[in-house]
């Protein structure tokens, strides 16, 4: 149980390690650590399922005064329950047993892509309690922030959802962020979005805003909701319209200098090979990606649901995508194979927009898998289990571990 609490409390400190401007707070300010503390007890209380303020104290190390204060104060938010006394015969108090209040919070978490919007609202339990999806093409910030607020309405109307709980939303869609010559640029990413960030949208929707990329947000959710959970050290490969990965190191996400780790659709793996947006030759997102599907089928714009016609191929469609399948397992062979030697992972799990039968049949063309410095036993590569929201999910879950949201001092001072 230290393991799991160490994890969630590194996933927590990770999430806002990825902010630059955290690293410029004072690890004495008092405020900081009173913020983390909380982070941690609602944290273990949430891997947990439920835990007395005993078992609090020993598992975070803290000390039992300041768990006690901090279950007060996150009882009387309503971020916690009390159960029933547990009465073991021994002497003294019996002690009460504390749990997540499901409806004590809750986050939205929008996924963008180049063909939809997904938006799911999850309980602070990690419950997904409504969800809503609009067809999009290649939306700007134009055409997606009236989208958000039809979300946000539906999700608004969904019964036994208090919307004053809210901690927020977490936004997430394919990156690089802030790269002059990929951002925006080519048809796996998102047009007009270089200029927008998460301060401008919070002012704009009202809310607290994180934003992240779509790859960074399925090794979330995987890690909360999927296969991913009791690993430590794992590369989740989003198959989108491009390619991205979520990287999860030593029980944390990284998420690099500008939140670009992970970016390994540039990765070139084929020496001279098809040009790609960015300029270069032969990246690995020319291969393995939707748009390279889309390429190799030889479907153009958007017209039709793409995605829904991927499932049911046909005839010469049919014999294009096995050509597209041989191409592909070739290239991801090798990145796999970069990925192990350079990160020295447990395991890469791979997932996204691709159609469950075509992602499988990809997996099995992988094998045999080349020789790496890997080590571990188990699978050296797994098809994500969190389905086919887990974007979403993890995008929902970045208001609820970050540990500056606001909304937990709203929530706080409202009790008060
Ligand atoms: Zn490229």
């Amino acid at each position: 149980m230290l393991a799991a609490y160490g994890i969630a409390i590194l996933l927590a400190m990770a999430i806002h390690y990825s902010r630059p401007e955290a690293l410029t707070v004072s690890g004495t300010n008092l405020e900081l650590a009173r913020s983390h503390n909380r982070r941690a007890v609602i944290e273990t209380v949430r891997l947990n399922g439920q835990l007395t303020r005993a078992d609090l104290a020993r598992l975070t190390a803290l000390t039992p005064q300041t768990v006690s204060n901090i279950a007060g104060e996150l009882l009387d938010a309503g971020l916690l329950l009390a159960g029933e006394p547990l009465r073991d015969g021994a002497r003294g108090q019996p002690a009460i047993p504390l749990r997540i209040n499901p409806d004590g919070a809750y986050s939205i978490g929008v996924q963008l892509d180049q063909q939809q919007l997904v938006a799911v609202a999850v309980d602070l339990a990690g419950q997904v309690r409504g969800r809503t999806r609009y067809p999009a093409s290649r939306p700007t910030p134009a055409v997606a922030l009236p989208l958000i607020r039809q979300a946000l309405a539906d999700l608004r109307a969904v019964p036994g959802l208090d919307w004053r709980r809210l901690l927020g939303m977490g936004l997430v869609m394919p990156g690089p962020f802030g790269v002059a010559g990929m951002t925006s640029v080519g048809p796996t990413t998102l047009p007009g979005w270089e200029e927008v960030d998460a301060a401008g949208l919070q002012a704009t929707l009202g809310l607290p805003v994180l934003l992240q990329k779509d790859a960074t947000a399925a090794a979330i959710g995987e890690r909360l909701h999927g296969i991913a959970s009791g690993m430590q050290n794992f590369v989740y490969l989003f198959v989108g319209h491009g390619l991205g990965a979520g990287l999860f190191l030593d029980g944390r996400l990284y998420t690099g200098l500008r939140r670009n780790a992970g970016e390994v659709g540039h990765m070139i793996v084929m020496p001279d090979g098809r040009p790609c947006s960015c300029g270069n030759h032969g990246c690995l997102e020319r291969y393995v990606s939707l748009q390279s599907l889309y390429e190799t089928l030889g479907w153009q714009g958007e017209a039709g649901d793409c995605l829904a016609r991927l499932a049911r191929l046909e005839g010469e469609d049919a014999w294009a995508a096995e050509r597209w399948l041989a191409m592909a397992a070739r290239a991801l062979r090798q990145a796999v194979n970069i990925l192990e030697c350079l990160l020295d992972v447990e395991g890469v799990v791979i997932g996204g927009l691709l159609p469950a039968a075509l992602l499988a049949q990809l997996v099995e063309r992988l094998h045999p898998l080349p020789a790496s410095i890997r080590q571990c036993d188990g699978p050296r590569l797994q098809v994500g289990a969190a389905g086919g929201d887990v974007v979403a999910l993890g995008a929902a879950a970045l208001p609820i571990f970050d540990e500056f949201n606001p909304g937990y001092e709203a929530l706080l001072k409202a009790s008060a």
